[in-house]
């Protein structure tokens, strides 16, 4: 890829097993774009909170929304997944790759980057890190309850002998629309193709949230992405820095907050936290990031041939012995 010329001593020419520190690190603002939950719908659990100092110069402490960080890779991979078996890249070892069983496929894509771990022994470290993202705003500003009808065994507010209508009650609470969360999710030892692979996946993602919600429509905006040698500032330290950023130019921090102004400043905090990290490092973002999505975009019009040769550029399989041993015992 052309825009990421610049960049090849952060990205491996080739896969391979041995890590190298090679870090790219994707600096995401994740919007919601309705209400959204984090939890089972009607389990009448309570999102994620934690007590936290609210910015680095600003040290109240505010309680902020969490979202775990299993959350959203998990979409993230359905995504990526999704793409490969319309291709037919899924079954790669004849069989259909299954996540979250015991056989994992070990062959696609996602196995390779995304990692799996199999009971017996084989296991691939997952190279796509992430943490769990912040809310910029405190709890009490992004949050709001609702009640819902509770559903029967068949997804439907009908019992499914009877036909009577649900008569119990659950409250849940949700993320209201338009609230920000910061979140940095880090490549480590990535190809430029296994790169474009997750970008499009984290571009592609829209629907977080419980799986059995209707609800949870979110728009991940990449502000910027910080190549390196070593691991950057995390994404608790990413939101404290914009939140000072955003008190002191004094339009006020309410709900909801200008997803523009959100962004400029979250670009501001990324250089203001760079310095602390050490060794080799570069930014991409503003018209060169730009560039970098265009291409990414112009990939997945017609993403075959690309996806093709990414499953192909991995090494061949070879018969695990340690695998076999426990098999046989
Ligand atoms: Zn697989």
């Amino acid at each position: 890829m052309k825009s990421l010329t610049g960049y090849q001593d952060f990205l491996l020419k080739e896969y391979s097993n041995l890590p190298t520190g090679r870090y790219v690190n994707l600096v995401i603002v994740r919007e919601t774009e309705s209400e959204c939950i984090f939890r089972t719908e009607g389990s009448g659990e309570p999102l994620n909170r934690e007590l936290v100092q609210a910015g680095m110069q600003n040290t109240d402490a505010i309680p902020r929304v969490v979202i775990s960080k299993r959350k959203q890779t998990a979409v993230e991979r359905r995504t990526g997944r999704e793409m490969l078996r319309s291709y037919g890249l899924l079954s790669v070892s004849g069989s259909e790759c299954m996540l979250n069983t015991n056989a994992p496929c070990e062959r696609c894509v996602d196995c390779w980057l995304y990692g799996y771990a199999v009971g017996g022994g084989g296991a691939q470290k997952s190279r796509v890190i992430t943490e769990d993202a912040f809310s910029l705003l405190p709890a009490g500003q992004i949050v709001a309850t609702k009640t819902f009808n509770a559903l029967f065994d068949n997804n439907t507010m009908r019992h499914p002998v009877t036909g009577d209508a649900s008569t119990s009650i659950n409250a849940s609470e949700y993320v209201k629309p338009q609230v920000h969360f910061v979140d940095i999710e880090t490549l480590k030892d990535v190809t430029a193709a296994e790169m474009a692979y997750v970008t499009a996946n984290v571009l592609k993602s829209r629907r977080y949230g419980a799986i059995s919600s209707k609800i949870g429509r979110m728009k991940n905006h990449l502000v910027a992405i910080v190549f390196s040698r070593a691991e950057i500032f995390s994404t608790l330290e990413m939101v404290r820095q914009l939140y000072d950023l955003l008190s002191v130019d004094n339009t006020g921090l309410e709900h909801p907050l200008p997803t523009t102004r959100v962004l400029e400043q979250a670009r501001k905090a990324v250089d203001a936290l760079l310095p602390q990290v050490y060794g080799a490092k570069k930014v991409m973002a503003g018209a060169e990031l730009n560039t970098y999505l265009e291409e990414v975009a112009a990939i997945l019009e017609e993403p075959r041939s690309f996806l093709e040769s990414l499953t192909h550029s991995y090494p061949p399989p070879v018969k695990d012995k340690g695998k076999q041993k426990n098999e046989s015992k």
